[in-house]
């Protein structure tokens, strides 16, 4: 009962302190996931019960610490950020939650961290791809190789406010964007991989390796 207790306390504390990071997110144009995002993103991890989850793009340790409140407690967070700035607040959020134990934070590009992870011989049951969208047909040759049998992708944004379905009267400016995120479609439905999208929002895809 005690154990229940300190448990419901845990997510309350874990709630607000979200919360406060929303708002945080919302004053500093810091893009976390979106209301959708936050749902589908939340409902993922419930079913996948991850216990190693590699992130690209920690922004302020947001979604990080969505996903340890939902995970199993074992679960850990390795997460790259590109910006030294974001990386120092998400280590200040971090450190005002015991589930920020479980989070190791890289500064870099998210590219070259997937090569030194994947050097390292390390393997993922959950990764998330969130940093440079332009970057992720690349991020998915690179981590799939790490991605256990039945783990998965979450991809986000990947419709790119819905262009990349519809390229109709597209800026020119997004012609390459759009590309690569066409082409991250194209690799994420050839097998052993199958992607289920979720266009709600800005889209999100979940790609799971069948074998
Ligand atoms: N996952 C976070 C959340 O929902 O709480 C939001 C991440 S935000 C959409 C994308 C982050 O990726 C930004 O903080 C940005 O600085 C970072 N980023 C952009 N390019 C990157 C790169 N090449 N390597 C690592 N991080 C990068």
């Amino acid at each position: 009962m005690e154990a229940c207790m300190e448990q419901a306390c845990t997510e309350t504390e874990g709630a607000t302190l979200r919360t406060e990071m929303e708002a945080y997110a919302k004053a500093h144009h810091v893009p976390i996931l979106n209301e959708h995002g936050r749902r589908f993103y939340a409902e993922f991890v419930r079913k996948q019960q991850p216990h190693r989850i590699l992130e690209l793009g920690t922004a302020i340790g947001y979604s990080a610490l969505l996903a340890l409140s939902i995970a199993p407690a074992d679960c850990t967070v390795e997460t790259v950020e590109l910006l030294p700035a974001r990386y120092e607040t998400a280590k200040k959020y971090l450190a005002r939650s015991p589930l920020g134990r479980r989070v190791t934070q890289h500064l870099g590009d998210a590219g070259d961290m997937l090569d030194i992870l994947r050097g390292q011989g390390k393997t993922y049951d959950f990764i998330f791809l969130d940093a440079a969208k332009g970057q992720y047909p690349d991020y998915f040759e690179k981590a799939a190789p790490m991605l256990e049998p039945g783990g998965v992708i979450v991809a986000d944004n990947v419709l790119f406010r819905g262009y990349v379905l519809h390229p109709v009267m597209m800026p020119r400016r997004f012609e390459t964007i759009v590309e690569r995120l066409q082409r991250y479609l194209e690799l994420v439905n050839t097998p052993p991989y199958k992607t289920e999208l979720f266009p709600r929002g800005d889209g999100l895809a979940l790609t799971r390796r069948e074998e």
